[in-house]
């Protein structure tokens, strides 16, 4: 264990610290800290800088400054009517003089001794001819005394105040800050170039200056990424080891005989990791990831076939009900025929239907069972139980949440587990997204895909592009146009003299008016009265999202406006003409999965991407647009995202607000975007470490950290 001499140590509660009794735990366990260890892992949000002193006469109107001043007459207390009191007194410097007040804190009287100087912090406003500070910080100063430059901020909880984060956080670092070893290995340590533990933690909460910080930051930042990918390797191999049902029987015949095309050598590799994983009692854990329309499905039916042959039940939960249905007609099909039976269960599948399937789910007698259950998160509802679960396949794995994933597969504990995803993922990031998970990629297309011409253009071409939305549904084509949802701009905090942590360089794009989908389908209605128009939005019921996403499959609405909720692997063939509007605002991956939702039937296809901003930074966006020009490799274009936005595309939330990835992502001081190198050589060392070491056996340091840190960011314990 991590612990000090005196047998403190990072999983001991806050309450060994002095002051800390029942009452502040249970403040500080509104901050979702228990322990000495979390809270070391509540870093500050920002630092004041209060190490650069100015005089009165240059401190900025704006902002908190840092001036020395000595104190110029003796504090008064002025009573007020009601009950108020303020402490008033004089204090200076060579360029003025500055009365300084407190209110209700007479007790501070004997502090400001005449002729004592202190540092002083805080806005310093005119006053007449002099200055004036309000109820500033105030630390005694002389020559010889050291006053840290940096001051943390702390993120605070009603009940503690500041004073008391910081007075807790130092005597926490005193009980334990330093003490035991180092859980990083030297060797490690030494190659990455980084700090020590113990120095990290000191100086992310009292730095000694700038560059102590951004040291220590660099360290802190690595072992997160570092006890992340870890953490995730590690508990996958923990609960994995035995008791699968062994589907030994692996013979695909039957079903690729009914396919009316050959597999692509990519799916007959994927399907044979599949065949050679099911065959063993370790359940499988595998995830297939490969570009929309690269056929995926079909290696789900591999893995539920080989499962129902050896006597199993298989069960497939695709993101939304649309898809589910669409995976059911496709499927179900195909299975009957080889005399397996098959059911759809959705939300909206009638309560008695329910009832039947649930009990044909866990009948005992194989005759009368149900073998595959098609469905969406209705199948993680109480009341489903298998009689002999043997496989569960979860698609566009992208859509669930680690916890909805894991839910599933806890269910059925030993059930052999599948994974779909159709977003491509950056190397780097893929232990981290996927670390518990072995990956099939599927890199190869079906034969004879064609290829959907992609176009950037502006705003001037708006009459062009209405006639050949005309021209495309006029050849009995269907349309998509993508809106990006509607966000407030929030305004960046007005905290001048608080320096963030990881600057914010950005540069605030000018945009143009966004279209949200709603308003903006009524205006296509009116451009085109002859054909049906209508929308679709994450906020919609899902019964009323499926009932425009059926309409639109079977071709009674022409035009879809939406947002990115039809980015889900939905198939409607006869679609042909995909148009992204503030296209600038998606990620190049995103765009990339939008278009795939067109060119999958036989019509010549397209995708219009239609960005907006003028002059320089419209420039810059339709350059980084042109990429999906010439580029169609879901891959390229991925790393190509994660060079130019970072990762947030792939483990933050989309652009239509839902999250795309929870669970485990939310680092408290990386940020995977900046720090992406960073998380390169964490994630790849972490692999490096388990391939000799599985279980940490030699770094109990190590696995102590990753213990106490991994299940509670992780979301795995909240
Ligand atoms: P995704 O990987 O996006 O889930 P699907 O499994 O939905 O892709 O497959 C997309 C389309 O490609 C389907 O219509 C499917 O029948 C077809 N398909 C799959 N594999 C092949 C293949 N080897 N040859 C030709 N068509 C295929
Ligand atoms: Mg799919």
């Amino acid at each position: 264990m991590l612990q000090g001499s005196t047998g403190v140590g990072i999983t001991s509660p806050v309450t060994v610290l002095p002051g800390v009794g029942k009452t502040k735990a249970e403040y500080y366990a509104k901050l979702g800290i228990q322990t000495l260890g979390d809270l070391l892992r509540h870093y500050p949000r920002a630092y004041e800088n209060r190490g650069e002193i100015c005089l009165l006469e240059d401190a900025r109107p704006d902002a908190k400054s840092a001036v020395i001043l000595t104190v110029g007459t003796e504090p008064r207390v002025v009573r007020l009517r009601s009950h108020k009191t303020f402490l008033k007194f004089r204090a200076f410097d060579d360029s003025g003089v500055c009365e300084v007040v407190y209110f209700n804190q007479d007790y501070l009287k004997n502090q400001f001794r005449l002729g004592s100087i202190f540092r002083f912090f805080g806005k310093v406003e005119r006053h007449g001819k002099g200055f004036a500070m309000s109820s500033p910080v105030a630390e005694a100063w002389s020559e010889s005394a050291q006053l840290p430059p940096l001051w943390a901020v702390y993120r605070m909880t009603d009940g503690i105040s500041p004073k008391q984060i910081a007075k807790d956080v130092a005597m926490a670092l005193e009980l334990i800050g330093g003490r035991g070893e180092d859980p990083l290995p030297e060797h490690l340590r030494r190659r990455r170039g980084l700090c020590t533990r113990a120095y990290a933690e000191r100086n992310i909460h009292c730095p000694e200056n700038w560059q102590a910080l951004a040291t220590a930051r660099r360290r802190l930042v690595y072992d997160e990424f570092f006890c992340f990918a870890l953490g995730a390797a590690m508990s996958y191999r923990a609960t994995k080891t035995h008791g699968a049902p062994i589907c030994a029987n692996g013979d695909i015949a039957a079903l690729t005989a009914q396919l009316p095309y050959h597999l692509t050598g990519a799916q007959a590799r994927a399907i044979e990791e599949i065949r050679r994983d099911m065959a063993r009692d370790v359940p499988m854990s595998r995830i297939v990831v490969g570009d929309v329309g690269c056929g995926k499905t079909v290696c789900a039916a591999a893995a539920m076939l080989i499962a129902v042959q050896n006597g199993r039940q298989a069960a497939l939960m695709a993101p939304t009900e649309i898809l589910a249905r669409q995976h059911y007609s496709d499927l179900a099909p195909i299975f009957e025929r080889l005399g397996i039976s098959c059911a759809l269960l959705i939300g909206a599948t009638a309560a008695a239907q329910k009832r039947r399937i649930k009990e044909a789910l866990a009948a005992p007698d194989p005759d009368r069972r149900i073998a595959v259950v098609i469905g969406t998160h209705a199948l993680l509802s109480d009341g489903v139980a298998f009689a002999a679960p043997g496989l569960v396949v979860t698609d566009e794995q992208h859509r669930f949440g680690a916890r909805q994933r894991a839910a599933l597969s806890d269910k059925n504990a030993h059930a052999h587990l599948l994974v779909m995803s159709a977003t491509p993922i950056p190397r780097s990031l893929a232990l981290v997204l996927y670390g518990d998970l072995d990956l099939s990629k599927i890199d190869e297309m079906p034969p004879g895909r064609q290829r959907v011409d992609t176009f950037v253009v502006d705003e001037s071409y708006r009459e062009r592009l209405n006639g050949f939305i005309e021209k495309q549904i006029g050849q009995g084509g269907q349309v998509y146009v993508v809106c990006p949802a509607v966000e407030e701009q929030e305004l960046p905090p007005d905290e001048l003299a608080l320096c963030e942590i990881s600057s914010e360089g950005s540069v605030r794009e000018e945009q143009a008016p966004l279209k949200a989908a709603v308003s903006y389908a009524e205006e296509l209605q009116k451009t085109f009265p002859q054909y049906r128009v209508a929308f679709l939005h994450g906020k919609m019921k899902s019964a009323e999202k499926d009932a425009v996403m059926h309409a639109f499959s079977e071709g009674t609405i022409q035009i879809l406006v939406s947002t990115t909720v039809i980015e889900v692997g939905v198939n409607v063939p006869n679609a042909c003409l995909m148009i992204v509007e503030n296209a600038e605002r998606f990620g190049l991956s995103q765009l990339h999965q939008l278009r795939g939702r067109v060119g999958r039937g036989t019509r010549k296809s397209y995708c219009v991407l239609v960005a907006g901003g003028t002059g320089t930074i419209g420039e810059r966006s339709r350059a980084r647009l042109a990429t999906m020009r010439t580029t169609y490799d879901g891959y390229a274009i991925a790393e190509q995202d994660l060079a130019q936005r970072g990762p947030g595309d792939f483990l933050g939330t989309a652009a239509d607000g839902s999250v795309r990835q929870s669970g485990g992502l939310a680092f408290r001081l990386a940020d995977a975007g900046e720090d992406s190198a960073t998380l390169t050589d964490a994630t790849c060392d972490a692999r490096a470490i388990l391939k000799d070491d599985p279980t940490l056996q030699e770094y109990p340091a190590l696995a102590a950290l990753v213990q106490a840190t991994f299940a509670v960011d992780a979301g795995l314990i909240s």
